[in-house]
């Protein structure tokens, strides 16, 4: 809960998507229909920032620009994919709020990038309207887990000031496993057992397992491959409060090796 202005105000949850093939883009399934739930269930966001493991630095940089640009960064999709805009005004009052919270830690404002698809091909699920202003956080690739963990806490009072702390990877993203032809395609043992090891621990409030993952073993190491598309969790989970609820209002897998499982941070 947070006071603005004399009122008493309920914080805006904090959500991980697991946004996964950019098919979902233009196709209506489950995950889809999920997040379409998901946006109309929320209050009314003032804007949107989302950490997009797509946006994957050596540097902090936050989009600064009043209109971002729709970025098709995916190749070998069909046309209609790359006529899709989501063209969602920018708010480069919250950029300059972000560098603000995040000081000392140095925050480029980015004039060059817009909106990638790990952001918009959810977003327009989850707000078509594309009214909401978003903003897109980068993330550090040379820093350590730890880090976006701690960029999630100092982030957290933007949920109070009616901001959308939007993370966007998946909780499992192994490419190489994926079966891209089978959407269906049963799990893999070492995915859902990862998958459910790391929900009880989010459940559980287990942090710190959370942040040092690659202690978690071998069925870690097939979910992660590499850290970009799991990172954006950490910045949501940075952002709960204590006694803060978790809960997953989209689940399942995809191509039997990414999880499509969304994680909503809700004040308890
Ligand atoms: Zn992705």
């Amino acid at each position: 809960m947070g006071v603005s202005k004399g009122r008493i105000v309920k914080s805006m949850p904090a959500i991980f998507v697991g946004h996964g093939n950019p098919m979902n883009i233009i196709r209506r399934n489950r995950w889809t229909e999920g997040w379409a739930a998901l946006g109309a269930a929320l209050p009314r966001p003032r804007a949107i920032l989302a950490v997009s493991a797509h946006w994957y630095l050596p540097a902090v940089m936050v989009t600064a620009m009043p209109h971002p640009r729709t970025i098709h960064d995916f190749g070998g999709f069909p046309q209609e994919l790359y006529e899709m805009r989501y063209p969602a005004p920018g708010d480069p009052s919250l950029a300059a709020r972000v560098r603000d919270l995040l000081a000392p830690i140095p925050v480029g404002l980015d004039e060059g990038w817009g909106l990638d698809h790990g952001a918009w091909s959810v977003l327009c699920h989850m707000f078509p309207k594309a009214d909401i202003p978003v903003v897109q956080l980068s993330i550090d690739r040379t820093q350590p887990p730890s880090f976006h963990y701690e960029l999630g806490k100092l982030l957290a009072p933007l949920r109070d000031e009616g901001v959308l702390i939007l993370g966007s990877g998946n909780l499992v993203h192994n490419l190489r496993t994926y079966d891209w032809d089978r959407p269906d395609a049963e799990a893999f043992d070492w995915a859902s057992s990862f998958e459910e090891q790391a929900r009880g621990l989010l459940q559980a409030g287990k942090d710190a397992q959370l942040i040092d993952y690659p202690a978690m073993g071998s069925d870690a190491k097939l979910s992660i491959p590499t850290p970009d598309h799991y990172l954006p969790l950490l910045y949501v989970l940075g952002s709960r409060r204590e006694g803060g609820a978790v809960s997953f209002p989209v689940e399942g897998f995809d191509g039997g090796s990414m999880s499509m499982l969304a994680v909503r941070i809700s004040d308890g």
